[in-house]
């Protein structure tokens, strides 16, 4: 049943949505936080964006240009963890990736092997926040403030939280009803005769004339007296039962004689 989890919360690990705050004009910007690197806390971090003009994709390490800067580099031209690197080593305390030209969207930036290194948050934008952002960052009070947050709860894609909310437990719910239904049904063949095996059991005639003296006269399981002539079914422990009685206790009760409670299947036992 583990195995559900990381599809049905897939969605909420993988996506986490964030924006960014543009003091000045007080607007925001969605972004992606990437996969790697530390959370963003609650009050977020407050930073001045810049582009390192000297290289804009980040691809190599840079001058600081102001203190507490965020970087805004563009996507391309070498990993998205090649960039955090650089800028976490040109005195950085976060960057933003942007989309130049690619339509795709936001995404998340995922990257291989060990990232236990990165100290500073990653955010992506796609291509018309990164477009507005930097035209923003070189008209705007230079260096521009702003302020990269962790989106509400609320604020998240609907899709999604329907997903938490009403799917997947119900998908869980169904999960636990058929495997319980499942078990259920091993559970009882384990317990009931099969037919075949009931039905070559012997089986005779009952005369009250040739009844011996330790020989029932009656059902044990209905407790009615035998009739002369009545189909009687004999288990291996030699009592017997009205076959029709014996047999609907043997196939969808239990499999052991209703007087001595041995078990009809196992032979010799
Ligand atoms: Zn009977
Ligand atoms: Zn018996």
């Amino acid at each position: 049943m583990r195995w559900l989890y990381p599809f049905l919360f897939g969605t909420l690990i993988s996506s986490v949505y964030g924006s960014l705050l543009v003091i000045a004009t007080n607007e925001t910007y969605a972004d992606r936080i990437a996969s790697f690197g530390p959370r963003l806390t609650e009050n977020g971090k407050v930073g001045y964006l810049v582009e390192p003009t000297a290289d804009p994709t980040g691809c190599r390490k840079v001058e600081a240009p102001c203190l507490d800067w965020v970087a805004l580099v563009r996507r391309g031209g070498c990993s998205f963890i090649t960039k955090v690197r650089n800028m976490q080593q040109s005195g950085a305390i976060a960057i933003a990736v942007g989309d130049p030209d690619h339509q795709s969207g936001w995404i998340t930036m995922y990257a291989p092997g060990d990232t236990s290194d990165i100290t500073i948050p990653s955010i992506f934008l796609a291509k018309s926040e990164y477009r507005a952002l930097l035209y923003l960052s070189k008209v705007v009070d230079t260096p521009m403030m702003i302020l990269l947050q962790l989106d509400d709860f609320i604020t998240w894609p609907l899709l999604d939280i329907l997903m938490i909310i009403f799917v997947s437990p119900s998908v869980m719910m169904i999960f636990i009803y058929i495997s319980w239904r499942l078990r259920q049904k091993n559970r009882l063949k384990q317990l009931v005769a099969p037919v075949d095996v009931v039905s070559k059991l012997s089986t005779k005639r009952f005369s009250l004339e040739k009844l011996l003296e330790n020989e029932a006269e009656e059902c044990a399981i209905c407790l009615e007296d035998y009739i002369n002539g009545e189909n009687l079914r004999v288990l291996p422990c030699r009592h017997d039962f009205h076959a029709f009685c014996v047999d609907a206790w043997l196939t969808t009760q239990k499999k052991f004689c209703p007087i001595c409670k041995r078990d009809i299947t196992c032979n010799p036992c």
